[in-house]
């Protein structure tokens, strides 16, 4: 059994992969080590309550939901690892959501009703649900906390389009236009929820190579499972989805990839956790001993040393429930890209938790809610509902809660390093070259050839 407070008080200084040489600084969180840090299966089985002072949170229990992907790991790792119970949360329950959908009406319902409280989210859900926009009306104001991820996710192409030059940039936009006279049909793609990353990842690719992905393809919300069978089949062309599929398409020789999302852009946001208001507002120090539990989890999970462990740990029957060995390679950095490409095999370019290249990864910078909303304008969802980007400013006020990240992470000894000095991560740069300065959010919709707005 490691010892997790050894561990956490140490700066780990490790070498990344064969090749790469990369620091990994750990800096810890400074509760007391949990008793038993190997199961929590039950509140009973669980370790004392032992934190200092005033922090002691006003409810032991919550309830968050999780999708099976690798997005979802940190909140898995701090049920696992005992780092909830660490802090007081002896009886935080992770709960897998069956989609997206079942997500979002489970936070509507609230725990006390048999939903959750909170969990894993897609961007901009939590803004959305907030303002009642994707639950026919019904308002739940909702608090974004903490980042849990970035990278991790890529664009699928069946193999039926193998050749054809889709890769990155797509070499020749007309193979993909002229599909409704070659085939009989439009080029079918596909993401599992719409209006959120996984469709804001698959629209961009698609424009920045002068495809629009309203007009000039079928682009729709279908489970994964119907998907991939379409694949196979060579009835749907094109998968936007997060790993381990993007390693599961080619393994399986159903398609390729034609880009990650790391490569579209480098260090991108990813998946959020957030809780409803009326829960964080009722249990302050409750949300923060959540908010230390999962950045605790996130420092674990990108220690290259705890790899293998977290891959036994998330692909488990109550989590993934998938072999470990195919969801192994993601979790190295390791992608076959097909269809010509060179592998990647860089350890910085599969999912990271706590830190990637630019900073933190766990902190919920304003400027990725402002880019999220500003993509929603860019392709006019909801009708409107949110109206411009003041709106749109004004909304990420109320929803994103980077103040409490912040106190969480100095009350766990977070290094001062460590902790964003500013609410913005600056300007953006994507694949083709647009820039996203947070401080000109109408220059950047101005500089988009192919938009709704
Ligand atoms: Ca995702």
């Amino acid at each position: 059994m490691p010892d997790l407070s050894r561990f956490s008080r140490r700066k780990f200084l490790t070498t990344v992969g064969a090749s790469a040489t990369t620091a990994v600084f750990l800096k810890g969180c400074m509760g007391n080590p949990p008793s038993d840090t190997t199961t929590q299966q039950s509140p009973s089985s669980a370790p004392a309550v032992n934190v200092s002072g005033g922090d002691t949170p006003e409810i032991t229990k919550i309830r968050l939901g999780f999708i099976p992907i690798v997005e979802s790991a940190p909140l898995i790792v701090a049920k696992e690892k005992g780092f909830f119970a660490k802090y007081g949360m002896t009886g935080a329950e992770v709960s897998k959501q069956a989609n997206w959908a079942s997500a979002r009406d489970n936070v509507v319902i609230g725990a006390d009703a048999g939903g959750i409280d909170g969990g894993q989210w897609q961007m901009p859900m939590p803004h959305l649900i907030t303002e009642g926009i994707i639950t026919n009306g019904k308002k739940v104001p909702m608090y974004l906390l903490a980042q849990l991820v970035t990278q991790g996710n890529g664009i699928a192409i069946s193999g039926k389009n193998t050749g054809k030059g889709i890769g990155l940039n797509i070499k020749d936009p007309d193979y993909i236009k002229a599909f409704e006279k070659t085939e009989g049909r439009k080029f079918k793609a596909a993401h599992t929820f719409p209006n959120v990353n996984q469709d804001f990842w698959i629209r961009y690719w698609f424009a920045a190579s002068g495809i629009d992905p309203d007009k000039d393809i079928d682009l729709l919300a279908v489970p994964p499972a119907e998907t991939v069978q379409g694949m196979r089949n060579g009835t749907m062309d094109a998968f936007s989805t997060g790993d381990p599929w993007p390693y599961r398409i080619v393994s399986d020789n159903i398609g390729f990839m034609s880009a990650l999302t790391e490569q579209i852009w480098k260090c991108h946001p990813e998946e959020y956790l957030a809780i409803r208001a009326d829960w964080v507002d009722k249990y302050p120090k409750a949300a923060k001993a959540v908010l230390k539990a999962v950045m605790e989890a996130q420092q674990w999970c990108d220690n290259p040393a705890n790899r293998k462990e977290l891959i036994t740990i998330v692909s488990g029957r109550s989590y993934f429930n998938v072999p470990e060995k195919v969801i192994t390679p993601p979790y190295e950095g390791k992608y076959i890209l097909g269809d010509g490409k060179p592998n990647v095999d860089d350890f910085k370019k599969g999912p990271l938790y706590w830190q990637d290249d630019r900073g933190s990864v766990s902190y919920p910078y304003k400027s990725h809610d402002l880019w999220f909303l500003t993509e929603t304008l860019r392709w006019n969802f909801h009708s409107g509902a949110i109206k411009d980007v003041d709106a749109a400013k004004k909304l990420i006020d109320r929803v994103n809660r980077e103040d409490l990240w912040r106190e969480a992470a100095k009350e766990a000894g977070v290094a001062a390093a460590d902790i964003p000095t500013a609410t913005s991560r600056g300007i953006e740069t994507f694949f083709d070259g647009v820039k996203f300065d947070p401080e000109k959010p109408d220059a950047y919709l101005a500089s988009l050839k192919i938009k709704r707005a």
